[in-house]
């Protein structure tokens, strides 16, 4: 670049002025594997914030490494600038001499360029992501919820980092709050209906963008190699990683998970409607679909709650005749109103009797996380029924082998599902207007959430926004 060149672009470059490119400083250090940064802690003042997202981006690096330059451009950079973070660029060089000169271009419109020269130092890589973030976290089994500040995360090989937007509040979440599974390492952050947008890839990411909306459910990712994942059943996988009990999850305003638990969202569902369907969806969704009921089949949902509401507009939207069961004649209206054509009081009758008189139902989705009231909905399945049980209670079904052995009638359990799955589930709730009724509370405000969706009177899912 020529002096004359260097002066337009400087012209054109406007209030980023000369004086502030070389009085900044680029600090050049190793990190982990083959990705090294760079970090601008000077260039995080008032005057970037209003420069729009086109001016100061893409960057291209240019590292004399072993007397050969080599360039790569960062493109991490342009929301940091924005948002007047400290400004930390990844790139993937193989091998980066600790404190070796840098020359940064900053190629504005595809033709306007500044150069100019950094020297570069050693900043440890637990040091480069000094922005803070907030979360919300679980310090210890059983104790409270607590709203910390922690380092932005740093995605590693085969991640990315996500800006989350929306984490709904799941029951499962009691897991991780009260140290429900051994091996749990706290503090945890919870939160497995996360959704987001990809804030920054990790090394060796190529199938998905940064931008992109993705969401992150119970399926947090799995081994590979366990005897499930070698048949391709990773749904069942037995080191199965789950967002916010394996790892940390979506209460918190970035997090990093693995590409294999990534699901895009559609465009048309909002990141607070899509966050729910990512475990209360996908778990209804994907347990009815595989249930083996039909069109014009009975289908009965045990439960008017997070899990049934959403269950009664799947199973009516996949055109069976859904019969819902509550407990008094409170959400009878709602009921239908989601879709279902009758409902049963269980209080006031016996649901199980109720669905003989119409010949029995094919399957009863049990929601309601209550083992007795499943108990008694099991002689209501006609010839080959399945109880399908999706509500997670711990105390045991009761059932005598006769009850199962006349009729072949089954209890089957079902976990959630795959980021494919997921993407079925958004993609279906996307085609037919099936939503979760939702209330939203903000991140700070976690432990308000948490126990409200506890309190049980939620209507229906309690979703965080960040
Ligand atoms: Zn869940
Ligand atoms: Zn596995």
């Amino acid at each position: 670049m020529t002096e004359a060149d260097k002066k337009s672009a400087l012209d054109r470059v406007g209030r980023i002025s000369r004086s502030r490119l070389e009085k900044s400083h680029a600090h050049v250090g190793p990190n982990a594997g083959s990705v090294a940064e760079v970090y601008y802690p000077s260039w995080t003042n008032d005057e970037h914030r209003n420069y729009p997202l086109s001016f100061c981006t893409p960057l291209r690096f240019t590292l004399p490494v072993d007397g050969k330059a080599r360039g790569c451009v960062a493109t991490a950079a342009r929301r940091r600038w924005q948002s007047q973070e400290p400004c930390r660029l990844v790139y993937g060089v193989a091998s980066l001499p600790l404190g070796a000169p840098v020359e940064l271009e900053v190629i504005l419109s595809n033709e306007v360029r500044e150069s100019t020269e950094f020297l570069g130092g050693i900043m440890p890589a637990t040091k480069l992501a000094t922005a803070p973030m907030k979360v919300a976290q679980i310090p210890s089994p059983g104790a409270d919820f607590q709203i910390v500040e922690r380092e932005i995360p740093k995605p590693g090989v085969g991640q990315v980092r996500i800006k989350v937007q929306a984490c709904g509040i799941c029951h499962s979440d009691v897991l991780t709050k009260e140290g429900g599974l051994p091996g749990i390492q706290y503090p945890r952050v919870p939160g497995h209906e996360v959704a987001g947008t990809i804030d920054e890839l990790g090394a060796g990411v190529s199938e998905w963008k940064q931008g992109q909306r993705i969401g992150v459910g119970w399926h947090g990712g799995q081994d590979g190699t366990c005897p499930s994942c070698r048949r391709g059943d990773f749904r069942n996988c037995r080191n199965v990683k789950i967002p916010g009990i394996t790892y940390d999850g979506g209460y918190q305003e970035y997090m990093v998970a693995p590409v294999e638990a990534l699901a895009a969202i559609p465009d048309t569902l909002s990141a607070v409607e899509a966050a729910p369907l990512l475990c209360a969806g996908i778990t209804t969704y994907n347990s009815l679909r595989h249930s083996g009921a039909l069109p014009g089949d009975l289908v009965a949902v045990q439960g008017i709650g997070g899990l049934g509401h959403l269950g009664i507009q799947f199973a009516n939207k996949f055109g069976y005749k859904v019969a819902a069961i509550g407990r008094g004649s409170e959400n009878a209206a709602l009921a239908k109103k989601l879709g279902a054509s009758l409902y049963i009081d269980s209080k006031a009758t016996s649901a199980a009797q109720e669905l003989q008189k119409m010949g029995g139902a094919q399957v009863i989705l049990a929601t309601a996380p209550n083992s007795k009231a499943m108990s008694e909905l099991i002689d209501g399945l006609g010839p080959n029924g399945k109880l399908m049980v999706i509500g997670a209670a711990f105390d045991p079904i009761e059932v005598t082998p006769p009850q199962l052995i006349f009729g072949s009638k089954t209890i089957q359990g079902w976990a959630a599902g795959t980021p494919a799955d997921s993407e079925d589930t958004l993609r279906f709730a996307e085609l037919s207007g099936v939503r979760s009724m939702i209330e939203t509370y903000p991140l700070e405000k976690a432990a308000e959430g948490y126990a409200r969706m506890m309190s049980g009177n939620a209507q229906f899912r309690v979703v965080l926004t960040m």
